[in-house]
């Protein structure tokens, strides 16, 4: 039977209001019950953990949602770097020739610089083949400062500013124990840090007319100390603190200049892959999508880039927590192996170390890798046992002398 619906503001309508809002809210003290009924014997001390569980699993998803939503809010079109003035230091090869390819392919104009002039020449020769808007070079080293500061006052003459500076060139150095050689450390923090702060400085006026972007080249080394590259990791770790610090000034001083700092795992670079493939248990990753990569960050403005995510910011996540897993992590990288002592020949020639003889002769640094060997092996034509491989493997260190070799 239909009832006629009373006015609300009328006391018999109001009454009327009381009583539904009672059944509403006796239903909904009724429900809850109803629908876990399927938990039958669901204690008070499960449904208060059910509640806990909300409490946490709703921000949760709160957060992967705004995190989504966040990161997919930009995505990296190539448009972005057409026309885009760009100079990209140690393109000569590697990640740095790979760099200026993409650029080119995106109609930016491109100025690349290297101390080996015939290798820039035919990068630049592909560079015009692959459509940049336009190519140049200049060679010289990054040991000197003054050079630095040339390359961008080309980049102003030239292209008549710039939008975007990739510092990416890494000097030379050892694949070994850190043998104490102080002037080389010296020499590698000038190349690898100081001329990316000489560089910089200068390019700050360009940079802040176009409110462009600063990328730093750095490493995992530069991130976690890694060994057999100390003075490598000390530039890259250099670089971290001072583009991080450069950053928050320029937040301060609301200055629109990006600064991307790029975190790279093994890649798959020619003077790389020969240094340290034999001793890194990872496969290197591909060298031309490691540098599209690093213009993708570049180009959204990331303040850190990743690449690959899986072998490099998964791990550094352990780093607050748990420092001393990672390191050992680290060192499981590595196929460590039994002594290798320098030829008398080499020590004799009077190798950087020696003289004082307080440090122990460090060894010679050939210029292609020499096969990693134990000292402890068998005679040619003899098979090793498993146990004794496993033994050599495991061998400490600090009792043996790794491989060395040039560059990290
Ligand atoms: P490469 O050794 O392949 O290339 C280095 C570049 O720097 C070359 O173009 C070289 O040219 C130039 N260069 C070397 N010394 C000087 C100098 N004194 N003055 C000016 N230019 C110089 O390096 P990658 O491509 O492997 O590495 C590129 C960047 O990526 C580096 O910053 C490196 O630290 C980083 N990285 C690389 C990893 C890898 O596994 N490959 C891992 C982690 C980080 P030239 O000899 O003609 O001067």
């Amino acid at each position: 039977m239909k009832r006629a619906r009373q006015n609300p503001n009328s006391p018999a309508g109001q009454a009327e209001q009381r009583g539904a809002n009672q059944r509403l809210l006796l239903g909904l003290s009724i429900h809850p019950p109803v629908i876990f009924q399927g938990f039958g014997s669901c204690s008070s001390s499960a449904n208060s953990g059910m509640g806990r569980l909300q409490k946490i699993l709703i921000p949760f998803l709160g957060l992967v949602l705004a995190f989504w939503f966040y990161s997919a809010r930009d995505t990296f079109k190539p448009e972005m770097l057409r026309g885009k003035r760009v100079i990209v230091t140690g393109a000569s090869t590697g990640i740095g020739e790979q760099i200026a390819y993409h650029l080119a392919r995106m109609g930016s104009h491109i100025l690349i610089t290297a101390r080996t002039e015939a290798k820039l020449q035919n990068v630049v020769q592909r560079c015009l083949e692959l459509g940049a808007a336009s190519a140049r070079f200049v060679s010289g080293t990054m040991e000197d400062t003054a050079f630095a500061q040339h390359v961008v006052r080309e980049a102003q003459t030239s292209l008549g500013g710039l939008d975007m500076l990739i510092l990416n060139h890494v000097g030379a150095s050892y694949f070994g124990f850190f043998d104490g050689d102080v002037e080389h450390v010296r020499k590698l923090l000038e190349i690898n840090f100081l001329s990316y702060v000489a560089m910089t400085t200068s390019a700050l006026p360009m940079l802040k007319e176009s409110e462009g972007s600063i990328v730093v080249v750095s490493s995992m080394a530069g991130k976690v100390g890694f060994p057999f590259t100390v003075p490598y990791s000390a530039t890259k770790f250099a670089l971290d603190g001072f583009f991080s610090s450069l950053r928050q000034e320029f937040a301060i001083q609301s200055i629109n200049v990006s600064i991307t700092l790029c975190i790279l795992g093994f890649i798959d670079t020619e003077r790389a892959v020969r240094a340290a493939a034999e001793v890194l248990r990872e496969r290197p990753a591909p060298r031309d999508e490691c540098a599209l990569e690093i213009l993708k960050g570049a180009a959204l403005r990331r303040r850190e880039l990743y690449y690959r995510y899986s072998s490099t910011r998964l791990p550094l996540l352990l780093r607050d927590c748990a420092a001393e897993l990672l390191d050992y992590l680290v060192r499981s990288r590595y196929r460590l192996r039994g002594p290798r002592r320098p030829p008398p020949s080499a020590l004799s020639r009077g190798h950087r170390g020696e003289g004082g003889g307080r440090r122990a002769p460090p060894l010679p640094v050939p210029a292609s890798p020499p096969p990693v060997r134990d000292a402890r092996a068998a005679p040619a034509g003899t098979k090793r046992g498993p146990q004794r491989r496993l033994r050599a493997l495991l061998a400490p260190p600090g009792r043996g002398k790794l491989i060395i070799n040039k560059v990290y």
